[in-house]
């Protein structure tokens, strides 16, 4: 039998309903390997020995649930979902001494459906970056290579999936934060459909934008895990009451059968020459699968950048605007009137991303300037949608690449923070779009570090979306793990 920690859920799952393997047993394995290999990845911020346990316990002596989905399964949760008792920083100073009392809805639907909660995972603060750098308390590492960074802003959460830390974790995707960390941690992130899972209970960054959804090793393990995340909920009115399809028992495609469409957008740009390789191989086995490519062009995507940035940042303004060290968060305590405690716990309490971007989006939503960009921004969003609406007509899915470089040593874009903005190129359409997103790995390049593809859906097509990522995952097996002490 292979470790325990290197189970997948499915597998994992099976040896629990047979009883081959104890709840206890899997949660030990699980918070043990994060002991071991937390020194080499950094991937967490706090993890829940106690409770996981006492939990564990208690599901061993009432005995195997089949019927929830998730039953006595370890899992991550990135540290903006307000768990009760456990802190919820979004990496951030700001939220250093947050203790939530209520309770995520992704995370009520994680515990009704059988998981267990045994790490928060790091990030950017509030989910602002690409790398995990931005944490206020410590970056995150890529377990393929130490001095490169595990992607962002869910770096966390793919580093510990990937160093089989866990199974599974939960993540939130505002322009890329699931799908990018995943494709450069080697393991699958996918994006739901804006409006299918509840926002309730989670830090908001860009609130027309954020999704929460899972990173795992197997298309068939995300899909489990999104099974028991979806559906309406009467605390988030943006979320949609359309029926959630079975994301388990998914059926399988026919790559004859199965049309895929490359943006020349994406594929006719610069790559780095090991991802430029490891793509074009991954093209040439879709080929020789079966499946038909096709270029179909989304001619607006090249103004995603610009859209994103513009739009996530004014929300992002409002969003932030309620950490003023009086109502929430952090408070400087030296100031004496008012205006004063709001700049000292502002400038203290936020790192130097989060204050750009409240900067830019503040700047966007001034009278004078709202026509100019704001408005601007909100109506190529709308055009970029219609681009999504067209293409999907000429073919099934969209297959686009996640980044044009891989995973780059830390510090690399500090000084320059618009060519980090600029290599969101790939993932930011998809939020804008609204619509779901699989990342997947296709392989390692020259430089042994993971490459990832990403398959795009029609808004609420994540059934077919797993399904032709299942077929795509036949081509492309998941990573062995990463060579960690
Ligand atoms: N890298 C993007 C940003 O910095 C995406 C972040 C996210 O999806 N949360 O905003």
């Amino acid at each position: 039998m292979p470790e325990l920690y290197d189970l997948t859920l499915e597998a994992a799952r099976e040896l629990l309903l047979k009883r081959e393997v104890k709840v206890e047993e899997l949660v030990l394995a699980s918070l043990e390997r994060i002991r071991v290999t937390e020194p080499q990845v950094s991937a967490c911020l706090a993890t829940r020995e106690e409770e996981a346990l006492e939990l564990a316990r208690d599901m061993d002596r009432e005995g195997p649930a089949p019927e929830k989905i998730l039953w006595g399964l370890p899992l991550s949760a990135k540290d903006v979902f307000c768990l009760p008792g456990t802190p919820t920083t979004a990496g951030s100073r700001m939220l250093e001494n947050y203790r939530p009392t209520f309770e995520a809805t992704v995370l009520t639907k994680l515990r009704e459906a059988g998981a267990i909660i045994v790490c928060k995972t790091n990030l950017d603060e509030f989910a602002m970056g690409s790398t995990t750098e931005f944490s206020a308390y410590k970056p995150t590492r890529n377990p393929w290579n130490l001095a490169r960074v595990p992607g962002g802003s869910s770096g966390g959460a793919a580093a510990g999936v990937a160093a089989r830390q866990v199974p599974g974790g939960l993540g939130t995707d505002t322009g890329g934060s699931i799908r990018q960390p995943a494709a450069f941690c080697g393991c699958v992130g996918l994006k739901p459909s804006y409006g299918r899972v509840s926002r309730y209970g989670i830090v908001a960054y860009g609130s027309s934008l954020d999704q929460a959804g899972p990173l795992t090793r197997t298309v068939a393990d995300a899909g489990r895990i999104l099974s028991a995340i979806s559906g309406p909920d009467g605390k988030d009115s943006t979320c949609s009451n359309l029926p959630v399809p079975d994301f388990v028992n998914l059926a399988s495609r026919d790559p004859r059968a199965l049309t895929l469409g490359l943006p020349p957008e994406f594929w006719d740009g610069e790559f780095d020459p090991a991802v430029r390789e490891a793509l074009d191989r991954a093209l040439a086995e879709l080929r020789d699968a079966g499946v038909t490519l096709k270029s179909v062009s989304l001619p607006r995507v090249p103004y995603g950048v610009a859209t994103y940035y513009i739009l996530a940042s004014a929300e992002a303004s409002t969003n932030l605007a309620r950490y003023d060290g009086v109502r929430y968060g952090f408070r400087a305590s030296e100031s004496s009137e008012l205006a004063g405690l709001y700049r000292d716990s502002r400038s203290k309490g936020l790192g130097q991303e989060a204050q750009r971007r409240i900067l830019l989006g503040t700047f966007v939503l001034s009278s004078g300037y709202y026509d100019a960009y704001y408005k601007k921004a909100a109506q190529i969003r709308r055009l970029i949608q219609e681009d999504f609406v067209k293409a999907f007509g000429e073919a099934d899915f969209i297959l686009a690449p996640v980044s044009s470089i891989p995973p780059w040593p830390f510090g690399a874009f500090t000084e320059d923070p618009l060519t980090q903005y600029q290599l969101d190129v790939m993932t930011v359409p998809l939020n804008l779009a609204g619509c779901p997103g699989l990342s997947l790995p296709v392989g390692l390049g020259a430089d042994g570090l993971p490459v990832g593809v990403q398959l795009w859906g029609p808004s609420f097509g994540e059934q077919g979306l797993l399904e032709a990522g299942s077929l795509l995952e036949k081509i492309f097996p998941p990573l062995p793990a990463p060579p960690l002490k």
